[in-house]
């Protein structure tokens, strides 16, 4: 793809990208009259600019529309598919893709169940070779390719060079370079609360605010957003809230403690643990299985007091997201009213939803981070 910003000045690179995003953010295609009158600019410059975007592939034609001096007023708008980005999600056994392109929608999607483990040798070229297929199968084209993410349920560093701690995959200090070497994109290993974070935060065109970000899967983890920057610690744990305290003394959890927040509200409890899924587990709830009413009750419990503790320390709204929440929906409305019984502040809790995305968004907010700061370049 041609590159656009060969030497030209700031005060020109300013300009064009003031037109791009204003066509990026206007609903309805645009033409240039529409352009020169809202940014203030001469015609000569718009159709310079314009003349620039389109031959980048920026920016497309979309009909024409009749003026007041009786010539069609050709209208335009960008083109999604110019760039697009990709993430990985890393679990336990199955690999996940999803791609994004510039409207920041999800536009190719694949689950992947595997028997290869994280650590055994041939796991890079595995989802090396499975990561070109996914690009085959969803007709993406490699020289629009921005970059891919990697999504790991653990604690990475800023270099990305290294997961430290990855509970529900029994790894520590698992070394990245092999993966990272076996892509051949620029490639940024994240953590998956992050990317999910991120995802939420960012996905989308409406207004955004600070969010925090409780996942629920096998792991449970969190972030933090605070205005689109994560808050993420001293020491890269920010949003652990898996691992807050719900009931001394209580359950064990993956990290060797008890009565974590983790322990009661893992996806496993309501699914392996019982050798069943969580379809069958929510079927089995509608139909009025005392066993899973107990153990859903118990869940619930857990769930609000870690939810409690997020909203009294941070005082932000809460998303859910995470594989478990494609089930919270029918819930919410009891999560939001056991969550006001417990808040001394708000009696509403709609500080409270569920996750914009019907499937796990922990890979597509890694992807997002490049469609951020390739738009951010133009
Ligand atoms: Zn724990």
């Amino acid at each position: 793809m041609p590159n656009l910003n060969n030497a030209i000045s700031d005060r020109r690179r300013q300009t064009r990208s003031s037109i791009y995003h204003y066509l990026y953010q206007s609903p309805d295609p645009r033409s240039k009259q529409d352009i020169s009158r809202d940014l203030n600019l001469s015609l000569p410059t718009v159709y310079q600019n314009i003349t620039e975007l389109l031959d980048a592939g920026l920016i497309e034609y979309a009909g024409s529309t009749p003026s007041a001096g009786g010539r069609p007023a050709m209208q335009l708008r960008i083109t999604p598919g110019a760039r697009c980005a990709i993430g990985i999600s890393v679990t336990g056994h199955r690999l996940r893709f999803a791609a994004a392109d510039l409207s920041r929608e999800e536009i190719a999607y694949k689950d992947l169940p595997h028997s290869y483990n994280v650590e055994d040798e041939g796991y890079s070229a595995f989802v090396a070779d499975t990561l070109e297929r996914f690009i085959d199968e969803s007709r993406l084209k490699r020289d629009r390719i921005l970059g891919v993410g990697i999504s790991v349920a653990g604690i990475i560093p800023p270099d990305s060079s290294t997961v430290l701690f990855a509970p529900t995959l029994y790894i520590r200090n698992l070394s990245l370079k092999g993966l990272i070497d076996a892509i051949p994109y620029p490639v940024l290993p994240w953590n998956d609360a992050s990317s999910g974070g991120f995802a939420e935060w960012y996905g989308g065109k409406e207004a955004r605010e600070s969010i925090a970000f409780l996942s629920l899967a096998e792991g449970v983890g969190g972030a933090v957003l605070v205005n689109g920057d994560q808050y993420i610690g001293n020491n890269y744990r920010s949003g652990e809230f898996g691992h807050t305290c719900v009931e001394p003394n209580g359950l064990l959890c993956s990290c060797g403690k008890r009565g974590c927040l983790e322990a009661y509200c893992s996806s496993k409890r309501l699914s392996t643990d019982l050798g069943i899924t969580l379809a069958e587990f929510f079927a089995g709830l509608e139909n009025g299985n005392k066993e899973y009413t107990a153990l859903w009750e118990d869940f619930k419990t857990h769930l609000v007091i870690g939810l409690h503790n997020i909203r009294m320390t941070l005082d932000c709204d809460i998303v859910l997201g995470g594989y478990l929440t494609g089930f919270l929906k029918p819930y919410l409305p009891e999560l939001k009213e056991m969550l006001a019984e417990a808040d001394p502040f708000d009696k509403d809790c709609n500080y409270l939803r569920i996750s914009r995305y019907s499937k796990d968004s922990s890979m597509l907010g890694v992807a997002l981070t490049f469609i951020r700061d390739y738009l951010n370049s133009i």
